[in-house]
């Protein structure tokens, strides 16, 4: 077929009418499908399960240095539990505190200490008139929702092929001190996939920024996210690039276990530089006695080491790779050519990117909800909740079955579709 918008007036209208009636049937079926969030499938929560074994009432609750995990005590972590949480994200087991059951929010408290109490001495940014954060978009809502609670600026910044525009965020960086702070998923990226290029990667770590308190928010959420044995994306580690370019304090750096064992009940954690983990203890210590050093043993016995972590995300990619792989083949089968949507095949992570044409994602994600099939709300994936374009659909492959999850795509592209041609028509 060719693309739509070569058709004439009347076999747009002709089309119009025959999608109509395939979306009235659509709805006749009477669906309940949810493509909004991503979330691992009940399949991939049962590997897990054997996890639940390591530790029963008979077993040696005392780590590898005889610490007695059931009694209070150590701020930041067991040795184990570093040294498998560092070996995610390639950094040194000393430059990580573990944090409890998730990551978000070790994000959260970040940026709320920063607000409140200043980074490393400097002005606490709550006092400073202005507060900007830069934002790679399309990109994680939640990211953007700290930022928005705290009454901090967002500023989009275009993702590209190889990561953020460098060339606009060096310059913001550079100009602006009142520029604190940038969210970045290197790996994988929540929605794109996208990964970082080793370029990006360095141009970030030799930032120059104006705010001596300016950090990167480094959230490697998708670091052994992937979904192919043979296309296994990397990236530089970003502390020591940090380090070597003279800015060793510049970058926070957040993973966790959500998304390896069971998600809001795994292990989590920052790694940073020296000086910024000193600064965050302080007012650690006074948060908390510790965190749940229980959960860490559990993990540390189950997984032992990166080895068992990869050999685990082996098996959630052989339940997940189909389910990406069936959506795709759907949107290209069903629209390629048709010059009405664009994608990204990404080699890990959880989700895929749908850009459709300009003024059309909200009317999409309506069309779809109205015949069953909830996708994340549009315009989710930019701050404010306003995509300029009003363009850009996440879609999350991974919870529904397979069977739910092509009934649901054969719905989206129906949906994209018939609203591509409405608005075609309004310009013709
Ligand atoms: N960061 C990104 C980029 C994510 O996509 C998600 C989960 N959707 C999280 C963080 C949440 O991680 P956690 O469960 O560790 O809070």
């Amino acid at each position: 077929m060719k693309p739509y918008r070569e058709l004439t007036k009347e076999e747009l209208v002709q089309l119009k009418t025959e999608l109509e009636a395939k979306y009235k049937e659509a709805q006749a079926k009477d669906l309940h499908l949810d493509m909004s969030r991503g979330k691992p499938s009940a399949d991939q929560l049962d590997l897990s399960m054997p996890m639940l074994d390591v530790l029963n009432s008979e077993s040696d609750l005392k780590d590898s240095t005889g610490l007695d995990c059931r009694n209070y005590g150590v701020l930041d972590g067991l040795k184990d539990a570093k040294a498998l949480l560092a070996g995610m994200t390639g950094v040194s087991p000393e430059n990580v505190i573990v944090y409890g059951n998730a990551s978000l929010n070790i994000m959260y408290d970040t940026v709320a200490r920063a607000m409140l109490h200043g980074i490393m001495g400097h002005t606490p940014w709550c006092r400073l008139d202005k507060v900007k954060f830069l934002c790679p978009v399309p990109g994680y809502d939640r990211h953007f929702a700290i930022t928005e609670s705290f009454g901090i600026e967002m500023i989009n910044i275009p993702m590209t092929v190889t990561g953020p525009d460098m060339d606009m965020v060096e310059e913001l960086v550079q100009k602006d001190p009142a520029v604190k702070g940038i969210w970045c998923v290197p790996k994988y990226s929540n929605p794109q996939g996208i990964t970082y290029s080793e370029e990006t990667v360095r141009r970030f770590a030799a930032l120059k920024p104006a705010a001596e308190d300016f950090r990167i928010f480094w959230d490697n959420a998708y670091c052994v996210h992937h979904l192919y044995d043979d296309k296994q994306d990397e990236i530089p580690e970003i502390l020591s690039e940090c380090v070597k370019a003279g800015n060793p304090d510049m970058v926070f750096e957040f993973c966790s276990t959500s998304k390896i064992s069971f998600p809001g009940s795994g292990i989590s954690c920052i790694a940073t530089s020296e000086n910024n983990l000193k600064d965050i203890k302080k007012q650690m210590t006074i948060q908390t006695i510790g965190h749940d050093k229980i959960n860490q043993l559990r993990h540390v016995r189950f997984f032992k080491d990166i080895d068992g972590i990869k050999a685990h995300m082996q098996k959630h990619a052989a339940i997940l790779r189909p389910k990406f792989e069936a959506v795709l083949d759907i949107l290209e089968r069903e629209l390629g050519g048709l010059e009405i949507g664009s994608w990204v095949r990404p080699n890990g992570g959880y989700f895929i990117s749908f850009d459709a044409l300009e003024g059309c994602a909200k009317a999409i994600v309506a069309k779809c909800k109205e015949a069953g099939v909830v996708m994340t709300g549009a315009g989710a994936t930019y701050p404010y909740h306003n995509d300029p374009k009003d363009s850009n659909i996440r879609i999350a492959p991974s919870f529904p079955t397979p069977e739910d999850l092509a009934a649901a795509a054969e719905l989206f592209v129906l949906c994209v579709k018939l609203v591509s041609v409405e608005k075609l028509l309004e310009t013709k």
